[in-house]
């Protein structure tokens, strides 16, 4: 059995109740499979022996000592348990804060294993943070103390202890039955760990190196199978010969005439590049990259204008409802003149007209059909299928993206992101598409001027608001949760709705947005500010997709640190879309780390999506084991695309080399990266707006 085949829930193991089974399910554990793939945040190397003498430069001391007195020291008003231990290179105390019980425990005269760590201070080496355990002559040391150990991310009741003991008994009954993933022959070539070894060692090694050729292997593995996923697709594709279309492109020219502005350089390249790939033999599967604001969707549009006029059809998926009717209405500008037929398909329509809606489409009555992934479920169908937009790609999952080409009979693909995508990852994650970049923003934009403020100066950004507020322009105050919840201490949107509206800004009409607001009073409250007759929303990072207002010229952010920089990035470009200077107000907590300062910094640097999404990668760095294994828009349980640049691009080598030697070599990529591939990436909204 393959390792995400062990769906067995947690609770079929020992010592897992109900409590336990809260705590880690709040981890998104469940199964053994995400148990097995939770891991160490680090490990502490206590296989060798350390005694007290070791431990005066503070460093950690792991030995077997005997109590020889119990003695008592001030603490808070009272007394505090001190233990004087000796070894055979010395003594230390131990301090035992709020733990005087621990004189029942660690009795005169007796033995204990000791791991701890402290300082010399006061004459001895003195110990406030320890662990103990019985010693017996002729028993095994306990792994606690003999071993390197794992820590692990913990939340609710769960204990080092016990998630230790949980791992412990998982590997016990399942190892046994994993079958490694990869072929023996290309374990051997890269000298990879067997899975059940892999796992043992990640969880429990034998030495720090171990640890990390056990964690190179699993990561091997999963990116093996992405790249062979990815780039099996490709072939694929290469292999259709569809029979090339002559696309005229004169309705397009017409569209471009009637607008009231120029393309940008980047704009007519980018058309130019699609116009290239449209009704070649091989579809198209082109990705257009471009900051946000460039003019994405306008290209887009164009480009879809030519299939149209061939007769085809053409889709528009988009993440969100509101950015699909937001796109329906430009498109209805743009196109309906020229007599384009558009329809908008979104979840909350009414039985009648869907079907109405979907007999149109099938009978060809409809050009250009926009909407959410509603669009590509099975009732949906077209009569000639000729292109597919994808915007905002990177929020739809690597399978979903792949597999909805498959809909018609291989329509040209255009995926479209705002996201830039770190140049390294493009050329392997991405390497199975055809890459299109607008660098170019429309003329009289203005960079957003972003400031960077504490809690303590939030009043001073109000004013700032407020001056902008009195020259007629609106704003976004953007939150990291809906409401307040069990943790506390974070501004919520709902929250600050009604301060802001009663204590801040009286009189000032004002919006509330997040996920949990019905539809229908979304899409008023959306219209009302894009009329101007709300001035200002207090929201959740929903708004953070595609929105587009032009007067709204000041993006306030609080708690901006919990954000990720390219979500900073998406949300800040929902100011500065008009001809006015536009303001980011990027208010951070007091507590904010110094890694946290650097991000934030680079913010107020930049502008440059690009710069933006490499540091975002860069920052968060190689620092623990399990930080950085999401990086954004696709999620691994071992790989790091930090980290594992180098095995990213070794195991596309491999990839590449079998598919051209030994095609038929691999067979279950699907049982081994089915949440990889299938699951769409965690929506960063919802992770936040909660
Ligand atoms: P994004 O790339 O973020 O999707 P949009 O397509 O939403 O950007 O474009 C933002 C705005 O810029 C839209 O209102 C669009 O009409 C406008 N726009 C697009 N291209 C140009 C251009 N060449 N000159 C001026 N404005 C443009
Ligand atoms: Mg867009």
């Amino acid at each position: 059995m393959f390792l995400r085949e062990l769906t067995h829930p947690v609770t079929d193991l020992k010592g897992i109740g109900r409590r336990a089974a809260e705590s880690y399910s709040r981890m998104g554990i469940t199964t053994f499979f995400n148990l097995a793939v939770h891991l160490p945040r680090t490990y502490e190397d206590r296989s060798r022996r350390r005694p007290f003498a070791e431990g005066h430069d503070g460093s950690q001391v792991v030995t077997v000592a005997a109590v020889t007195a119990h003695q008592r020291v001030r603490f808070k008003g009272g007394y505090a348990l001190k233990v004087v231990m000796q070894d055979e290179s010395g003594t230390a105390a131990l301090l035992c804060f709020g733990r005087n019980f621990l004189q029942n425990t660690l009795r005169i005269g007796e033995k204990f294993y000791l791991c701890g760590q402290g300082k010399f201070q006061y004459g001895e080496l003195q110990i406030s943070s320890f662990e103990t355990a019985p010693w017996h002559e002729d028993a095994d040391p306990p792994p606690e103390f003999s071993r390197i150990i794992p820590f692990y991310p913990l939340s609710g009741s769960l204990t080092q202890k016990m998630v230790r003991r949980h791992v412990a008994a998982l590997m016990r009954s399942s190892l046994k039955h994993l079958q490694n993933e990869l072929p023996q022959s290309i374990m051997e070539a890269s000298s990879l760990m067997p899975i059940a070894e892999a796992l043992k060692e990640v969880h429990f090694p034998s030495s720090l190196d171990e640890a990390e050729q056990a964690r190179r292997s699993l990561a091997y593995t999963e990116l093996f199978y992405l790249h062979l996923v990815i780039r099996r697709r490709a072939l694929k594709r290469r292999e259709v010969h569809r029979k090339p279309v002559q696309y005229p492109g004169t309705l397009m020219n017409r569209v471009i005439d009637s607008l009231p502005f120029e393309l940008t350089e980047g704009q007519k390249r980018s058309i130019s590049e699609i116009l290239h790939d449209l009704g070649q033999e091989r579809p198209m599967a082109r990705l257009l990259q471009g900051d946000v604001g460039s003019g994405k969707t306008l290209t887009a549009l164009a480009a879809a204008s030519v299939v149209i006029e061939a007769g085809r059809q053409a889709a528009f998926m988009v993440p969100t409802e509101l950015l699909a009717r937001q796109h329906a209405e430009e498109a209805a500008k743009i196109l309906e003149p020229h007599g384009v037929r558009l329809a908008l398909l979104h979840g909350g329509l009414p039985r009648r007209e869907r079907n109405l809606l979907l007999d149109s489409l099938a009978s060809g009555q409809i050009d250009l059909l926009i909407g959410t992934h509603a669009l590509f479920s099975n009732d949906v169908e077209f009569t000639d299928l000729g292109l597919v937009i994808i915007d905002e790609q990177h929020r739809f999952g690597v399978m979903q993206r792949i597999s909805i080409g498959e809909k018609g009979t291989y329509p040209d693909m255009l995926y479209m992101t705002a996201t830039p995508i770190p140049r390294t990852l493009t050329m392997t994650i991405f390497g199975d598409l055809d890459i299109s970049t607008i660098d170019t923003m429309p003329p009289g934009r203005k960079p957003v001027i972003t400031h960077l403020a504490s809690q303590k100066s939030r009043e001073r950004v109000y004013k700032a608001v407020m001056a902008e507020f009195n020259r007629g322009r609106q704003a976004y105050f953007v939150y990291p949760r809906i409401e307040q919840g069990e943790q506390s201490g974070l501004k919520d949107a709902r929250g600050m709705h009604e301060y802001l509206s009663q204590k801040i800004f009286p009189g000032v009409p004002a919006g509330l947005i997040h996920s949990q607001v019905p539809q229908e009073e979304k899409e008023q409250t959306m219209d009302a500010f894009k009329r101007g007759s709300i001035v200002y929303l207090a929201a959740t990072s929903v708004i953070e997709v595609g929105v587009h207002v032009e007067n709204a010229t000041c993006m306030v952010i609080e708690h901006a640190e919990r954000f990720g920089l390219s979500a900073l990035h998406q949300l800040r470009g929902r100011v500065g879309r008009g001809k006015d200077q536009a303001y980011a107000f990027l208010i951070y907590s007091d507590d904010l780390t110094d890694q946290g300062k650097r991000r934030l910094k680079i913010m107020k640097e930049t502008t440059d999506g690009f710069r933006i999404a490499e540091e975002d990668l860069n920052i968060r760095g190689p620092g623990d084991i399990a930080g950085t294994r999401q990086a954004g828009f696709i999620q691994f349980s071992f790989a790091d695309l930090v980290r594992d640049i180098q095995l990213l691009k070794e195991t596309l080598q491999a990839v590449l080399r079998i598919l051209t030697d030994d095609p038929g070599l691999l067979k279950n990529e699907h049982s081994v990266l089915r949440e990889v591939l299938e699951k769409a990436p965690p929506f960063k909204e919802e992770l936040i707006d909660q």
